[in-house]
């Protein structure tokens, strides 16, 4: 690494080589004048309220247009704050004591966002962050400033910044944003995740060094794919990047029309690869992109996106729609995630000192049967003339699956007495994400009819490391041995039991860790759409004989580290 050569945690794949836009919020500075009557004060707050919900509604639909309703719904939550009586309450305590609105303001922010920063909870510092979000968009309609600064991007630029938040992401002009660089962030910040579902490349958490090394107009290059930013490049690195880009924008092209057909390896082994989406929107590109099915549908966008729960008829008319795109190719729709990271207001959730480890997925489903049970009338009546899955997260205990089977059984029998159409014969899986069901899969085949393993949470809770937790993202290495062999076990132990094993975990789409699973004998990929290409395209030019040679290669050495280094000369190889 030279001194102008950088590196940060990539977050989306892609190439950009251009002049820095540096972004940072405008100052937005409150003018000394007298208040005027408390009436006055809070009517100039309603208007430009009013106004905020204007703009989130356009930066709503603009997100859901361009990425889906789970990624916009950031701004829904936002409209709904601006509603917050706590929120009007404290400024209005402000007021009445003579000060301005955008004083008010500024501090009725500021004493929420305090608030809930000082809970020491991931979840509560996050939203302590759209308060502040809200705030600084009503502070800067009073103050009769335009909507943000990244509005002043002319030509394409690489947006370089401290950290973006959801408004800041949603405002980048895609036309003119050839990628971003951010000092904070980590994998699993919104920018990140909308990064990836609009195919920009982009590096986050680079550190205090990004903002000291680049200003506005700095030419520099960046690799997505690997973190790398490079400084004033010479014109021969310059160059060799555009080469790359070039070469690999074609390639993805054509990897893109060849992954129409189905995959198989080298030697004629049909492998399933699958996308992982959210909503329909994602179905849609999921086809584009070549899935073969989906091998996890996330069905929680349904229960955050509300102050209440979704009803049957909701829930069944989008199951049946996402069917519908997906034309008979299988559907694995997974029963309601939520708690940890994701818990709707309309459930009493308890105070928890670890989330992850509490009151979340299929554990919700068991004390909430009423919940669950709509949720499962709905999918077994849309699932009609389809092929559609029911999968369980997050199960750990085979009473704990037994109970949940009983439960769709309870379910079927209804329809049946009520002579509501459903599909009786749709097979029940269950996600393996936790060691425990890992180590159990020969127990918990009695009652599985497959298994998917999710490697995002099997490595969090075998590493015991906060996936969310950008201090310790280090330690959350999906390749780490000891991941590996429970993936491996979990493997060869639902095959002596005849089930089918897929994996829907982030590593299923990762070039690195996709022929040690083809050598473990993983039955299918899924993974975000836009990975697919590439994935079947590697997957093809592999026999098992030899992905078997690399996976127990790979399970010789003792680090993620060194499998991680020793499979960068196996793609390097191919
Ligand atoms: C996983 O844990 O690997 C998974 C796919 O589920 P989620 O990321 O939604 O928890
Ligand atoms: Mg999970």
């Amino acid at each position: 690494m030279t001194e102008n050569n950088f590196k940060g945690i990539p977050a989306s794949d892609g190439i950009a080589v251009g002049r820095v836009f540096c972004y940072s919020p405008v100052e937005l500075t409150i003018p000394v004048c007298a208040a005027g009557s408390v009436d006055e004060e809070m009517a100039r707050f309603d208007t430009a309220r009013e106004r905020a919900r204007v703009e989130l509604q356009g930066l709503y639909e603009v997100i859901e247009r361009r990425a889906g309703k789970k990624d916009a719904s950031i701004f829904e939550a936002h409209q709904q704050m601006l509603s917050d009586p706590a929120l009007e309450g404290k400024i209005r305590e402000f007021v009445e004591i003579g000060q301005t609105v955008e004083q008010a303001l500024v501090q009725a922010t500021e004493e929420l966002a305090s608030l809930l920063s000082g809970m020491n909870d991931e979840l509560f510092a996050a939203r302590a962050q759209d308060v502040k979000d809200v705030g600084r968009r009503i502070l800067r309609i009073l103050l009769g400033l335009p909507d943000t600064a990244l509005g002043a991007v002319v030509q394409p630029s690489i947006i370089v910044a401290e950290d973006l938040t959801p408004s800041d992401t949603a405002s980048l002009d895609p036309k003119l944003t050839l990628g971003f660089i951010t000092a904070q962030g980590g994998l699993t910040s919104h920018s990140a995740i909308l990064a990836r579902t609009l195919g920009l490349p982009a590096i986050v958490g680079m550190g205090d060094v990004l903002l000291d090394r680049v200003s506005n107009g700095t030419f520099i290059v960046m690799d997505g794919r690997t973190g790398e930013m490079i400084v004033e490049p010479d014109a021969e690195t310059v160059a060799h990047y555009k080469q790359i880009k070039v070469q690999r924008d074609s390639h993805l092209q054509i990897l893109k029309a060849a992954a129409e057909k189905d995959a198989f390896t080298a030697n004629g082994r049909r492998v399933e690869v699958a996308a992982n989406i959210g909503e329909v929107a994602s179905a849609r590109d999921a086809m584009e992109h070549g899935a073969e099915g989906i091998g996890l549908l996330r069905t929680e966008f349904l229960y955050l996106e509300d102050t209440q729960p979704p009803s049957e008829e909701k829930q069944y008319q989008i199951y049946c729609e996402i069917f519908e795109v997906m034309c008979g190719r299988p559907v694995i729709v997974r029963t309601l995630d939520i708690g940890g990271d994701k818990p709707p207001s309309y459930l009493p959730f308890p105070d928890e000192m670890n989330p992850f480890l509490g009151w979340r997925a299929i554990r919700i489903s068991l004390d909430e049967p009423e919940l669950f049970k709509t949720q499962l009338r709905a999918i077994l009546r849309a699932a009609v003339g389809h092929q559609a899955r029911i999968m369980f997260p997050m199960v750990s205990d085979l009473d704990e699956l037994r109970r949940a089977r009983d439960i769709v059984d309870a379910v079927k029998r209804d329809l049946a007495i009520a002579s509501v159409g459903f599909a009786f014969d749709v097979p029940v899986g269950i996600m393996v994400e936790t060691p425990a069901a890992a180590v159990l899969v020969d127990v918990l085949a009695e009652a599985s009819d497959f298994f998917s393993l999710g490697t995002n949470d099997l490595t969090q809770y075998t590493m015991a490391v906060d996936r969310g937790n950008a201090k310790v993202s280090g330690l959350f290495q999906p390749l780490h041995p000891a991941v590996l062999r429970l993936i491996r076990h979990t493997i060869d132990a639902g095959h002596s039991k005849g089930k089918w094993v897929g994996m829907c975990g982030e590593l299923a789409g990762m070039t690195k860790a996709i022929p040690i699973l083809l050598g473990f004998g993983l039955d299918e990929f899924s993974m975000s759409a836009r990975a697919i290409p590439e994935a079947k395209d590697l997957i093809g030019k592999l026999t098992d004989e030899k992905a078997r040679e690399i996976a127990s290669q790979a399970m010789s050495f003792g680090t993620a580290a060194e499998i991680e280094n020793y499979m960068k000369g196996i793609l390097a190889s191919l």
